[in-house]
Parts: structure tokens; sequence; C-alpha cells
């Protein structure tokens, strides 16, 4: 049996990966700002010290997986920006450099980070805020936000999850994490009712643009549903999933964006293709 740590385990999703990790006999170290067994904020960069420090101990140093749930969804509000940044953001990438080691140490680790299908259907997501994530400055993205008034939490919700997938896929690949076999991955679900959605169903204006939005498939996703693509996504069936962001989310992606993914590398990329090819052979 392995030992996971879950952030965001006291609500929605999270809270579904944990019971269902602990019902298969796994312990579960979970991570949130309330009832939890590391209690945390993650909003800040002391309590994403804390929640690292907090796990490490309780896990004795080996972590076998963990599963990035806490978040928060692009409801309005003045500080809605800068919450959505630090936490979706930097409450994701702090705490998994803090682990690395621990998830190192066990064998075949596994990482699933929550993304969302916001990363391809959020339109006019500003790049200067995605940037300033992956360059590690806050400010700057929040500020990057700002700029679209009320639909500021959007655009910061949309370029969280961007920036929290390139960091993904980006990092997966390199000897740190894939040479130290540990499998980073992203689940990008689309709307699933969990009290994230229920709260921003409860506003008149919210209900009717997340009513309105094209699923194909109809409704909402159901929340152990997604757990169960996390537990998945965990198992040694997952050996072999590396650097993946998996979209559940009813068809909306592709109802959109069908053409858009898989595409070749066009013909103007070739070198970098080749040099690529040659950094891979020539890797330590
Ligand atoms: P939820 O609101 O039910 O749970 C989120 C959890 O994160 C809560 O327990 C909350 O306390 C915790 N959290 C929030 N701020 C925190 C902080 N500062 N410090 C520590 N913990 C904090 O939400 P959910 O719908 O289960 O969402 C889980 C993840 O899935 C989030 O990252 C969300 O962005 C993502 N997601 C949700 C949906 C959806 O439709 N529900 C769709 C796509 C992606």
């Amino acid at each position: 049996m392995g030992v996971y740590a879950v952030t965001g385990s006291a609500s929605g999703m999270g809270a579904e990966v944990a019971e269902k990790l602990r019902a298969q006999g796994h312990t579960v170290i979970g991570v949130d700002i309330k009832a939890a067994d590391v209690v945390a904020d993650l909003s800040t960069a002391e309590g994403r010290k804390a929640a690292v420090d907090g796990v490490l101990a309780a896990s004795g140093g080996t972590l076998d997986g963990v599963v990035l749930a806490a978040g928060l969804g692009p409801a309005p509000g003045a500080e809605r920006p800068r919450l959505i940044v630090e936490v979706n953001y930097f409450g994701v990438v702090e705490l998994l450099d803090g682990w690395h080691d621990a998830l190192a140490r066990a064998d075949r680790a596994k990482v699933v980070v929550f993304a969302s299908n916001a990363t391809t259907t959020t339109p006019a997501v500003p790049g200067r805020a995605i940037r300033a994530m992956l360059a590690g400055d806050s400010a700057k993205a929040v500020k990057a936000t700002r700029l679209f008034g009320k639909n500021a939490p959007a655009m910061a919700y949309g370029a969280s999850k961007i920036a929290v997938s390139r960091w993904v896929r980006r990092q997966a690949v390199t000897a740190r994490w894939a040479g130290a076999g540990i499998r980073l991955n992203a689940l990008a679900p689309g709307a699933i009712l969990t009290p994230l959605l229920e709260k921003q169903l409860a506003t008149p204006a919210e209900a009717k643009a997340i009513r309105s939005f094209p699923v194909p498939i109809g409704g909402f996703g159901a929340a152990g549903q997604l757990a169960d693509w996390v537990v998945f996504m965990l198992s040694d069936a997952a050996d072999f999933l590396c650097g993946s962001i998996v979209f559940v989310d009813g068809g909306s992606d592709a109802w959109f964006r069908a053409d858009d993914w898989p595409r070749a590398v066009p013909a103007r990329r070739v070198p970098w293709y080749l040099k690529r090819m040659r950094a891979f052979a020539e890797r330590a």
C-alpha cells in the first residue's frame, strides 16, 4: 500500500480522491485550508512551505504519489485573481518542488495535477500572465489580468491552468522528473458538479454562462468519476503516461478545438525538431 498526499482534500474532487485511495487501503495525507491532516493556506508562500514540511513529516520521507486538487474557480471579487494565481499555480509548483525528493524515493511515483478545459476553451487569455507565472512572478501575473476588469478572475483562472499545464509538460520529460521515475501528468476536467461549480451556479449571471456553454455529451461531470480517473492515473496502468493533459469534459474541448490538435510539426520547425532529437540522444 502506498502513501499519497492530496491537496484540496476537504471538498469536491480532492475529497473524492482521498476517500477512494483510503478505501483501497492507502495512507492519505490531506492538505487543505480547513479540515485536513495538514492545514495550510496555499495562497501564501509560508502556507505552501508549511504544506511541504507537514506532508514530508507525516510521510516519513517517501511519497508514492501526489494529487494537486486545491484550487479556486473564477468567481467575482477583487482579491480573486491574486488567490487564483497563488493557489492554482504556485500552490502546485512550489509543493511539487518541495516533494520532489520524496517522490523520487518511491518506485514509479505518480503526480496528478488538476488543470481544466478552461485552458483551451477560454478565449483571449493573456499570454503575459501565463509567462509571468512560469517565470515565478505572481505580482506581474495578477497585474496582467487586472486589465480585464470584471473578467479578471476568468482570465486569471485560464492563465493559471495554462501555466500549470505547461509547467507539467515542460518538467515531466526532464531528467529531474522522468529521469527520477516520477510520472507527471494533468487532468483537465470540464464542468464538474462540486461545491466550486455549485457556488458559480448560485450566481445568476455565472449560471447563465455555465448552462449555455457547449457540452456535446450534455450535463455536468460527476466528482466521483473524475476521482476514478485520478486513481487510474496513480495506478500501475499509468506507468507509461508522462506529460499528458487528459481532458474529461463531455466534448467541449473537441467542440471548439477539433482541428487544433494533434498537429504535425510544421516544415519550418524541422531544424528545431532535429536539434531536439540530438539533444535526447546526447542526454547524460
Ligand atoms: P472545491 O471547491 O470543491 O475544492 C477545492 C478545495 O481547495 C477546497 O477544499 C478548498 O478549501 C481548497 N482550497 C481553496 N483555497 C485554498 C487555499 N488557499 N489553501 C488550501 N486549500 C485551498 O473544488 P473542485 O471543483 O473539487 O476543484 C478541484 C480542482 O479542479 C481545482 O483545481 C479546480 O480548479 C479544478 N477544476 C474544477 C472544475 C469544476 O467544474 N468543478 C473544472 C475544472 C477544473
